[in-house]
């Protein structure tokens, strides 16, 4: 369906991007692309329907070569969903939804029909909401717009850039179970770029984890999560090892009470021992070279503990 054939993009300033991809994405597949910041995922998603152009190499789709098709078909066929939400904010959500099959001149009855449709398929009320602005939307709602708006004229590919990396986690938590939902009925094939490991191992069919601008390993997510290639994937993969490497005790850190301090831990313990004592005691006092600075509660780790990495201040893609 699309295939990369030695695939590079070296940017004006010679900095090379994405190297020598080759890579198959199957028809119908949910395929994820994930790395961590800068390793070109953008890059590469975007040479799919020329926003980027490569330098080196060939993509087809479909057998044919990206160059050789018209540069609006190739657009118009391809639906492309951002990170940020990106809806017009003069437009209403119908003329946001319907502008490529307004470039496609489609009968107004079938477009209007089409937003409908779309709407309800993700649980917004046609009637209530054609008629408002992006602004009179919450985040949530505003990106289920956005990813109908990229499935209007029924494209057979959907690129997402992080769709959801901007919302809060229950929403994001909500707009991936309606993308798979959504997923099954319609079949497309969607190249869906993300930081986020869970994110990844939920969603794709295959996930293809990149590093550097290169692609280190590509299975499903059964296969990477069960052999993980290198150490690289396995950190990747590893939350739990991430959230250890990642801790810093300023994080749980709160200011002192009055209370009594029976139990103190010094600011350099590693975050297992200071678990295990927070496991016997629900408050904890920190000390410094002797000084106490403030102290740790169960209840601030678990707070800490429950967010994923994304949350924790790592830096988006
Ligand atoms: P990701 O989406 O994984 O964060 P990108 O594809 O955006 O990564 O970027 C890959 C690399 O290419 C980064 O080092 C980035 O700084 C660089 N880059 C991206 N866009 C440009 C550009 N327009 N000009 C020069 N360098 C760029
Ligand atoms: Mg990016």
């Amino acid at each position: 369906m699309i295939t990369f054939d030695n695939v590079s993009k070296k940017y004006d300033n010679d900095q090379v991007a994405v190297k020598a991809i080759n890579l198959e994405i199957k028809k119908g597949e949910f395929f994820v692309i994930i790395g961590p910041s800068g390793c070109g995922k953008t890059t590469l998603l975007k040479m799919i329907n020329r926003l980027i152009y490569l330098t080196e190499g060939t993509i087809r789709i479909n057998g044919q070569r990206i160059s050789d098709y018209n540069i609006h078909e190739l657009r118009w066929n391809i639906g492309y969903v951002l990170q940020q939400i990106a809806l017009f904010p003069h437009m209403t959500i119908e003329e946001n939804i319907a502008i490529v099959p307004e470039l496609k001149k489609w009968r107004q009855q079938q477009i209007q029909q089409r937003v409908r449709a779309l709407l309800e398929m993700v649980g917004l009320e046609p009637d209530k909401y054609s008629q408002r602005k992006p602004k009179e939307l919450s985040g949530g709602e505003q990106q289920r717009v956005g990813v109908v708006r990229a499935l209007a004229a029924d494209p057979e590919i959907i690129l997402m850039d992080e769709p959801f990396s901007a919302l809060d986690p229950m929403s994001r938590t909500k707009l991936q179970d309606d993308l798979l939902e959504l997923q099954r009925a319609i079949q497309k094939t969607i190249v869906f770029v993300s930081h986020d490991m869970q994110e990844a191992l939920k969603l794709g069919d295959r996930i293809c984890v990149m590093k550097d601008g290169e692609i280190v390993q590509v299975g499903t997510p059964k296969e990477v999560m069960e052999n993980p290639i290198n150490d690289f994937v396995k950190e990747f993969i590893g939350v739990k090892e991430h959230s250890f490497n990642d801790f810093n005790i300023e994080q749980v850190l709160e200011p002192m009470t009055n209370g009594e301090l029976q139990h103190v831990v010094s600011c350099k313990d590693s975050l297992p021992v200071i678990l295990s004592k927070l496991a016997q005691h629900a408050c904890l006092a920190v000390e410094n070279d002797g000084t106490i600075i403030g102290i740790i509660t169960r209840q601030s780790m678990l707070q800490f503990l429950a967010k994923d990495g994304s949350q924790r201040g790592e830096a988006n893609g």
